[in-house]
């Protein structure tokens, strides 16, 4: 019998893992399951609406749900319908790409006042996850803080500073866009806990921040100057970083737009509200004493993912729990890295799956026992015609020239997959 492989989690690290095996071994046989009905994890639930995945990575997704080996069952939850156990006693070879849990917290009094939100979330929320609750109150919100200094604070601030016309092609549905468009929008605040020189901004993006129709970043000038002290013994990435945030602060303050202020060596000492929050304070650990409030009604903490899963701990450097059981993607490597980066690295343990598993004929019963185990556990699994399907209405539900319209129910998403095949 042919090679068995499951793949738990059809985010990018799935989805990579799939495309390699069933282009490396195309007798392989693969099936590649997630909670949600629908694939692509975060590079569908966490990308920034304004961003567009590039051409290479696009392909490799397609190829994998395309290849004949692999089946995609969606609607199926490692931990729900089945456990570890059953699937290693099922599978050749189980590979655990279920990317990294829940927002980290900002742990300070008040970050659970209403408002304060993590980027995970407010990223889910803009992008329709089914599972993600109801949307935060950006009604009232005329100033907002994104606590972070990595991409993702300055990907949440670009969008947030975008005007409705840069918006109007964006992968948003217009109830999101409507709501965004309704911000009475008078400042928003990046702060950072470390200096500008320890930024994990992309330069590019901190560049392109020019380009905003109606916004402007707004630096401050003592985080230039100290960053400018160190210039000569920076390596070429800081020196370019440093360079794109001279370049912005080159430009005379136009009061007319809307500033991005960036704050640097700012750590949270607490958020203050009544019925949500209105004020951050923050301390200078330099300074005691000298703290600074910023106003804001919407807090979005881009700190990072936690870790959650049981496993982690389990897992060497290379991405082996136990024999015969992978890791990939973030559930491997931990909440860090690009799409790009994380596309590369399970390639590689896609290569791993495939030399230690060698070339012995299997004795598992593979997606025949799957497909039995799931029928007595009476889970409703969506198979690709029914992705195809929600696809498919949701580009056809799209007010142009937007992409889709995203189904945002659990249930609808379920309706609209359903159809006649059967997953086996
Ligand atoms: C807010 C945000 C914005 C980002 N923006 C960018 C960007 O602009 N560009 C970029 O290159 N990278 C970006 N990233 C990083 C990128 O999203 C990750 O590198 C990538 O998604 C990690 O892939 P993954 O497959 O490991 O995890 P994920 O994308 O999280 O995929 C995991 C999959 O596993 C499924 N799953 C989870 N638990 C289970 C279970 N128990 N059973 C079955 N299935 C399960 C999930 O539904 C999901 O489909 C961003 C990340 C975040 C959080």
């Amino acid at each position: 019998m042919a090679l068995s492989i499951i793949i738990v989690g059809s985010g990018p690290a799935g989805l990579a893992v799939a495309e390699r095996i069933a282009h490396k071994a195309p007798q392989a046989r693969i099936d590649l399951i997630d909670n949600l009905p629908v694939p692509f994890g975060l590079a569908r639930y966490g990308l920034a609406p304004d961003r567009v995945l590039d051409k290479k990575t696009t392909a490799i997704f397609a190829r994998a749900l395309a290849a004949k080996s692999v089946a995609f069952w969606g609607n199926v939850a490692l931990g729900r319908e089945f456990d570890l156990a059953d699937l290693r006693t099922l599978y050749d070879a189980v590979v655990v790409a279920t990317g990294a849990g829940v927002d980290r917290q900002l742990n300070v009094p008040g970050d659970r006042l209403s408002g304060v939100w993590g980027a995970g979330a407010f990223m889910r929320w803009l992008n329709g996850d089914p599972e993600t609750p109801s949307p935060p109150p950006l009604a009232r919100v005329r100033n907002v803080i994104v606590v972070g200094q990595g991409s993702v604070a300055l990907e949440i601030a670009r969008l947030l500073a975008r005007s409705s016309k840069e918006l109007a092609k964006a992968d948003l549905d217009p109830e999101v866009a409507d709501a965004l468009a309704a911000m009475p929008l008078k400042s928003i605040h990046v702060v950072g806990r470390n200096d500008l020189l320890a930024s994990r901004f992309r330069p590019g993006d901190v560049a392109d921040l020019k380009k905003l129709a109606r916004a402007q970043a707004v630096i401050d000038p003592e985080a230039l100057t100290h960053a400018e002290a160190l210039a000569d013994t920076l390596d070429r990435d800081r020196k370019t970083l440093l360079r794109a945030f001279n370049a912005l602060a080159a430009a005379p303050r136009d009061e007319a737009r809307l500033p991005i202020r960036f704050h640097f060596y700012l750590r949270p000492l607490r958020f203050d509200g009544a019925a949500g929050v209105e004020r951050v304070l923050f301390t200078r650990p330099d300074r005691l004493g000298q703290n600074l409030a910023l106003r804001g009604e919407l807090v979005i903490a881009a700190i990072g993912l936690e870790r959650t899963a049981a496993y982690d701990r389990l897992l060497d450097d290379r991405g082996l729990i136990a024999p015969g059981l992978y890791a990939a993607g973030w559930a491997k490597r931990g909440p860090a890295g690009s799409i790009a980066e994380i596309v590369a690295d399970a390639r590689q343990v896609a290569d791993r799956v495939l030399k230690e598993a060698g070339t012995a004929p299997s004795t598992r019963p593979g997606r025949a026992g799957l497909a039995r185990l799931l029928e007595t556990r009476g889970a409703g699994a969506v198979s690709l015609a029914g992705w195809q399907r929600i696809d498919a209405a949701e580009k056809a539900a799209a007010a142009k020239p937007r992409p889709r319209r995203r189904l945002r129910v659990l249930n609808a998403l379920l309706t609209t997959a359903a159809g006649p095949e059967r997953l086996l």
